[in-house]
Parts: structure tokens; sequence; C-alpha cells
């Protein structure tokens, strides 16, 4: 033993997983995979195509576009300098990366994009059910279309992914928060609303009345409600043209049978949306109930240096997904070996290792599961079991001799049958299919 590793911690202490970061096991994973690849198969089919991103930006990028006075900015991201002292964060949600990916690989010159990328986002949030500090994200953008078309068709895609999978305890809610300019005429009237009840106000409300009051109407504090509720909407404020963008989408949702409703008070969290914003929400998983949300940010390419480039997206939050989907009643088809192949006595074991790969080359997709560490009959039938297999197929010394292998059904109460080994595979096929 070296000096080092006598240093080391004693092995008893185990190390302990990060607050708010999970670990998403077998059982688990196999939903999530279902339910991603879902998703990606209906985006794909609207032409979105897959971008993939890195985890890290230069923490501006963040500070930039999601706005200084953000609970994400002032309090949720993981900012730390690297060995060359640039400060860097762990991405808190993706559009930023993607508009910044946009910029860096010329992708918004004179080209409209529809993308899509998915992974985990960081946040540093009091972990809570549905509330992670390492969370996953499937986010969709679409770049270069300014039209209310556009707007009306991420969400009917949202909507065909709620069907798709029987998830019905959700609602649409809209609202347009305008161009900047009628926001800053907006904004003056909540000022001079929210002074008015100054005294009302929880602290954080204060200080954002002068730097930001929309952050106010986003405020997850109960005790600010009714204030809130009582606040000035921004609809009344809308421009013209945002007011026809916002009934061009509304005549395209009703036209598609999508229904929505109206909610003058959702702003969203982020400070570069305009015009279109929406939530999708649920009452099924208590007070987390955001499960997909976006809206259009007309401004934030300019904004971070490039040409005026119109821009809307959504993002939706897996954990929150899946908890719906199950809470909906959806099952995810199960996973497990099909075939469960069991070796006994001298030398069947190397012909069986064989075996196991001629039927992956001929059955591709068929799950064949080989047994490991040897074992008696009797122990391996129970593996064979717990495997969730359709057949185990049996390869004794006597099998072996006599080019056969037996089948064994493990799923009902047939007879046990024996095949030729060169028409296995055939047979398999014929009885998995
Ligand atoms: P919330 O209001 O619940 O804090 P948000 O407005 O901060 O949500 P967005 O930034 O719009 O959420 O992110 C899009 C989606 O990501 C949300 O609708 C939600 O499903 C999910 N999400 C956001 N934060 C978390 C988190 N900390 N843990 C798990 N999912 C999250
Ligand atoms: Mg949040």
């Amino acid at each position: 033993m070296t000096d080092k590793s006598k240093s080391a911690k004693p092995a008893s202490i185990k190390p302990r997983a990060v607050r708010g970061m999970n670990d998403i096991l077998p059982e688990v994973s196999t939903t999530w995979r279902y339910l991603e690849t879902a998703v990606q198969e209906i985006v794909e089919s609207y032409g979105y195509a897959e971008i993939r991103l890195p985890l890290l930006e230069h923490t501006e990028l963040f500070t930039r576009s999601i706005g200084e006075v953000t609970d994400i900015v002032e309090k949720e991201m993981y900012t730390f300098a690297d060995r060359n002292g640039e400060s860097l964060t762990l991405r808190p949600e993706a559009t930023a990366s993607m508009v910044r990916a946009g910029m860096t690989n010329g992708l918004f010159h004179n080209q409209k994009q529809k993308l899509w990328t998915t992974g985990p986002m960081f946040r540093y949030e009091k972990p809570q059910k549905g509330r992670y500090r390492q969370f996953y994200q499937f986010d969709v953008e679409a770049m270069g279309y300014d039209g209310p078309d556009v707007d009306a068709e991420l969400i009917i895609m949202s909507a065909r992914m709620w069907q798709r999978l029987g998830i019905s305890k959700i609602n649409l809610q809209i609202n347009s928060l305008g161009t900047p300019a009628a926001r800053a005429d907006y904004r003056a009237a909540l000022v001079e609303y929210f002074s008015g009840v100054k005294n009302q106000l929880d602290e954080d409300s204060i200080r954002r009345l002068e730097q930001n009051p929309l952050r106010i109407l986003d405020s997850k504090n109960p005790e600010m409600r009714e204030i809130v509720e009582a606040a000035p909407v921004m609809l009344d404020y809308l421009d013209e043209d945002s007011a026809e963008h916002f009934r061009g989408l509304k005549s395209l949702l009703d036209a598609a049978g999508v229904a929505y409703s109206v909610n003058p008070r959702l702003v969203r969290g982020l400070d570069y949306y305009s015009r279109t914003v929406f939530e999708w929400v649920t009452d099924a998983l208590g007070s987390q109930g955001a499960v997909c949300s976006g809206g259009r940010y007309d401004g934030l390419v300019e904004k971070l240096g490039g040409r005026t480039t119109p821009a809307v997206g959504w993002a939706m939050g897996i954990e929150r997904f899946v908890a719906l989907y199950e809470a909906c009643g959806g099952e995810t088809p199960a996973a497990n070996a099909d075939v469960y192949l069991a070796a006994l006595g001298e030398g069947t074991v190397r012909r069986a290792f064989a075996l196991a790969e001629e039927l992956r080359d001929e059955l591709a997709g068929i799950r064949i599961e080989m047994n490991l560490g040897g074992g008696s009959f009797k122990s391996q039938m129970k593996r064979a079991d717990k495997s969730g297999a359709e057949f185990a197929l049996i390869l004794g010394e006597q099998e072996l001799a006599e080019g056969r292998i037996g089948i064994k059904p493990m799923r009902n109460a047939d007879e046990q049958t024996t095949v030729a080994l060169d028409e296995l595979a055939a047979t398999l096929k014929r009885q998995l299919s």
C-alpha cells in the first residue's frame, strides 16, 4: 500500500449523491426512453432536426439573455471559474444555448431553422417533487419565422404528443407580451400600481419593482397572489401588430380544435419573451404544474449581437412529463429479455455463446440474454423466469451431441419442445412475432 492510499478516507464512508440530482434507474429509464422516442418521432415528423449542445456556456450568455433580474440568474445558476479563470455556467435552459449555437455556426444567415434538443439542465432550486437541481428538458425552437402560423404549429405539435400518449389532464394557457415598446407602457402601469401597494409587497417584489416589475407577476409567493390578480394586464396595452398576431394564433388553434384559455397574467420567468407565451399546465402533479412552456423571443438574437431573427419555441420538463403520463394511467411496453439461453454441462457454454451471437445476427430487435455464472438447471430456470423471457432455450450435453436445443415456454403451461439447432432462429422468429 502506498502512503497516498493510506491517507484516503475509510471505505465505510459512502459517497453521497448531490442534493436535487437523481439517478434514473432502469425501471424508470425504460419509460423515459419510450416517451422520449415518441416525442422525437413526432417533432421529426414536423420537420424539426436534432442539434446537440454543450452543457457549459459562458456565464454572460445567460445573464444577457435570460435577464439579470430573474429567479434563474439571481439565485439558480451553477456558475464557476474554470482553470483559466473564465466564468462558466451549467446551462439552466436550452434556448440561450440554441441561439448561441445558431450564431456561432451561421445558421441564421438567410436560413430558417427548426431544431430540437434534449438533455439535462441545472438550477439551484429547493428540491421537491417535480423540482430538481439537475432536471431534463426536451426543447424545440423555430428560428426565422415571424408569423403566428409557426406559434400555432408548435402548440399543435405538443397537443399531438398528449393525444398520442393518452395524456388528458393538461390545459393550455396562452398570452401575448406584445413588443418591447408596448411592454414599456405596461411596465410603467405596473410600477404605478405596485408602488401604490408597496407596503404589501414581499422583499423580492420590492427589489423588482424598479428593476423588472413584470417579474412580480411571476412570483411564486402565495401571499402575493391577490395583489398580482388585481394588477393591470398586458393585453390592455398590446400594440396593434401583436394583437393581430395573437388573433391569428387563436384562430389557427380554433381551427385545429386545440382548446386554450387566455391567461393575461402568464408572463414566464425569462426576460427574452415577446408576443406569444404559453404554458401547458396540469393539476395532477401537485404544485409543480407547468409541464411544457414556451413562447416567442423575436429580440433575442439581435440582443446577443446577431441579425434580427424572429424565433419561437418550447421546453418540456421530462420528469413532470413522465409523472403526468403515469398519472394518466400510461404504461410502458415491457423491455425484458425475449429469450434466455441456459447452458448445462461440459462444453455447452462455448457453443451457447456462439449460438447467442448467431441469434443476435439473425433476430435483430429480439433480446437474447445469455445465462452468466453457470448454475444448476433450477437456478438457471429461476433466472430465466426473472428475466421476463418468453422462452428459455436449454442447451445440455445431450442436446449438443444431437445438434438440438430445448425451447421451454416460460409464460404458459405449454410443453417444452426440441428443435434442430439450425432451425432455431426460424422457429423463434415465428413464435415471437
Ligand atoms: P416553474 O414555474 O415550475 O419554476 P419555469 O417557468 O421555471 O417552471 P421553464 O424555465 O419555462 O420553467 O422550463 C420549462 C419546463 O421545464 C417547465 O415547464 C417544467 O416542466 C420544467 N422545469 C423547470 N424547472 C424545473 C426543475 N427545477 N425541475 C424539474 N423540471 C423543471
Ligand atoms: Mg422556475
